[in-house]
């Protein structure tokens, strides 16, 4: 059984150097990334979005050319175990889920991914083994279009001005402040902190 250009094995190696653990999450979120990749016209280009903030935007990472420093991957907290690949100036392309409903007879990956049973009560190894066997078949696919708002948004390219509050460069296109310093990011305050303490 492959990942990609990987085989398990390999998959599983490449998962503990880059992400820390082998977590299921990634055993899973490696299918998930090679059932959309399946189902994507060969030889576009595409982005990225997961909707977890969770393992899977590691498994992106992984498998795809899309990486969070260069932009083709959005991370959304959503809190859904979900992924995105789509037609980056369509929007067209799918999206792909652990379907709850397909998690009957596999119960280590329903206690593991509902949560039933506490990480100490679980099987590691069981759920290693039931995540591998099931492969794709615990996933939903659909096929999605990504709003042309989100697919034109990314960083704003364009004149870079010096904020009035905090001093810093930011996009002009933003506002008169930088978006830390306006307050529609109030839990960004590191700066604050580290300014006050200077
Ligand atoms: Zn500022």
């Amino acid at each position: 059984m492959n990942i990609g250009p990987y085989s398990l094995e390999d998959y599983m190696h490449l998962v503990k150097s880059f992400h820390g653990s082998v977590a299921p999450g990634l055993i899973v979120g490696g299918f998930m990334v090679e059932a959309a990749k399946g189902e994507l016209p060969p030889g576009i280009l595409y982005d990225a979005i997961t909707e977890t903030v969770v393992c899977l935007p590691d498994a992106v990472q992984l498998l795809t050319p899309c990486t969070v420093g260069n932009g083709w991957l959005r991370v959304l907290d959503l809190g859904r175990f979900a992924l995105c690949l789509y037609d980056k100036t369509t929007g067209r392309g799918v999206r792909v889920f652990v379907d709850p409903g397909k998690l009957d007879g596999r119960p280590a990956v329903r206690d593991w991914f509902l949560r039933l049973k506490a990480k100490r009560d679980q099987d590691p190894v069981r759920l290693r083994d039931e995540i591998i066997a099931a492969g794709t078949d615990i996933l939903g696919v659909r096929p999605v279009v990504v709003a042309r708002s989100f697919i034109a948004g990314g960083r704003k390219k364009g004149p870079i001005t010096l904020c009035p509050a905090c001093g810093e460069a930011y996009p002009a296109a933003d506002g008169p402040r930088c978006l830390a310093c306006d307050g529609n990011y109030g839990d960004i305050i590191i700066c604050d902190l580290v300014r006050k303490r200077e």
